[in-house]
């Protein structure tokens, strides 16, 4: 039965994977999922720089030495730290775990099943729901719910006061798209602490404004950055490194570096992308990331869920997974979420909007900022502020070029 995990798949029913080549139920997240985006990255990631520089090899034959040089930093696990400089966010997987050892009847046989199933910090046990911890740790209802309950305390999860929310915005910061224009129906760039939505049609350079802001995210304070890592989810195969290289020589950068700042997955179907996302909780504070990107939100959920029968659980699956990723921002005042979105080709079920983007409601509500963009002349492209809860609605004309995004 060789079925994809695409295509018209009942909830429930069983399907075969083609990925990691055993039955699935669909609907279900499995962890193997991960673990093969995972080693698929680091394959697809490696060829893709390998070929860059035989790119370079054939044209400069003349600087033959630095290539060699740059293929050695390639080759080397360690991170550069030259743009990250603020590490006193930085903790390690072990500081982690040590956290979860920590909490109230977690012995070692406990702990080893939380760490096998991938619950490696506080915030993937207080952000997960109930079930999935048990389904995937196999450690029972009461344990799971003593767990889940001693991380949202520990993580001051739960009802706060207004000035204590005024606290935690004071801390929100913003990164330059590099147009100004664009900054500017921002009030200065994107915001850190929410979830912002840029949608438009095909081309309209949602996927370049993504590889801007992970290029911009390392910059200094000052260049209009956060000194911190990005962590890219993609799941229509559109990011290119090719496209980091060329923005961070634009700025001056090393792309070594850059490169290695960006912390990659690649989501071969809507449960990837769950879990990647869900995945991100661990570290977060640990690799210091400071924006993630998810392009696009709804595409696997479009071509995996069809038919009207479906949609009830579209929905609600999306909404946890945006959920997911707004619960992080409430948690990491200095975390910016951008997720990119389809714009519908005809009005369907959901009700009017004269600008329909993909997903309907449940996006809608569930992103902070919502932005529409569409094309202009040539390389211009016109962003429209649609939905935003303290910023008024504007309009930029920004421009997408060899060297990036800029006005
Ligand atoms: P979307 O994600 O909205 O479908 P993209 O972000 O992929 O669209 O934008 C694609 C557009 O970006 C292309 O039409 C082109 O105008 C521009 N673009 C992509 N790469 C380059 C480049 N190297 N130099 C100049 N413009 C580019
Ligand atoms: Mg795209």
């Amino acid at each position: 039965m060789e079925v994809s995990n695409n295509g018209s798949i009942e909830m429930g029913e069983p399907y075969y994977c083609k990925e990691c080549g055993r039955t699935h139920q669909k609907g279900k997240i499995y962890q193997d999922h991960f673990k093969y985006a995972q080693n698929q990255e680091n394959i697809e990631e490696n060829n893709e720089i390998e070929d860059y520089n035989e790119d370079i090899e054939s044209e400069d034959i003349d600087d033959i030495d630095d290539i060699d040089y740059d293929q050695d930093e390639i080759l080397d696990d360690d991170i550069d730290e030259e743009y990250v400089e603020n590490e006193i966010d930085e903790r390690t997987l072990d500081d982690c775990i040590d956290e979860v050892k920590g909490l109230p009847g977690v012995g070692d046989a406990t702990l080893k099943k939380l760490i096998k199933a991938g619950f490696t910090s506080l915030e993937s046990i207080a952000y997960t729901p109930p079930s999935i911890i048990q389904e995937d740790s196999g450690l029972g209802e009461k344990t799971t719910a003593t767990l889940i309950k001693a991380s949202m305390k520990k993580l001051n999860i739960g009802f706060k006061s207004a000035q204590d929310l005024w606290e935690h915005r004071k801390n929100i910061t913003r990164i330059s798209t590099g147009s100004q224009e664009l900054d500017n129906i921002f009030a200065g760039g994107i915001e850190t602490g929410c979830v912002i939505e840029f949608f438009g049609e095909f081309r309209t350079g949602k996927t370049q404004i993504m590889h801007q802001l992970c290029v911009n995210v390392q910059l200094p304070l000052e260049k209009g950055g956060l000194e911190g890592r990005a962590l890219y989810i993609d799941t229509e195969g559109t990011f290119r490194p090719e496209r980091i290289i060329q923005m961070a020589e634009a700025l001056d950068l090393d792309y070594d570096t850059v490169l290695k700042n960006i912390i990659f997955g690649r989501a071969y179907n809507s449960d990837h992308q769950i879990l990647l996302a869900k995945e991100a909780a661990n570290i977060i504070k640990e690799k210091n990331i400071k924006l993630i990107v998810v392009d696009s939100l709804i595409g696997h959920f479009r071509s995996e869920y069809i038919g009207r029968g479906t949609l009830a659980t579209r929905q609600q699956t999306i909404n946890q997974h945006l959920h997911d990723l707004l619960r992080l921002c409430d948690i990491y005042p200095q975390l910016a979420v951008v997720v990119t979105n389809q714009v519908q080709a005809k009005p369907d079920v959901f009700y009017g909007n004269p600008i329909q983007a993909a997903g309907g409601n449940v996006i809608a509500h569930g992103s902070t900022i919502r932005v529409y963009l569409r094309k202009g002349k040539g390389e211009q492209r016109v962003a429209k502020m649609i939905d935003a809860p303290h910023l008024p609605e504007g309009e930029a004309v920004f421009s997408i070029t060899e060297n990036g995004i800029s006005d």
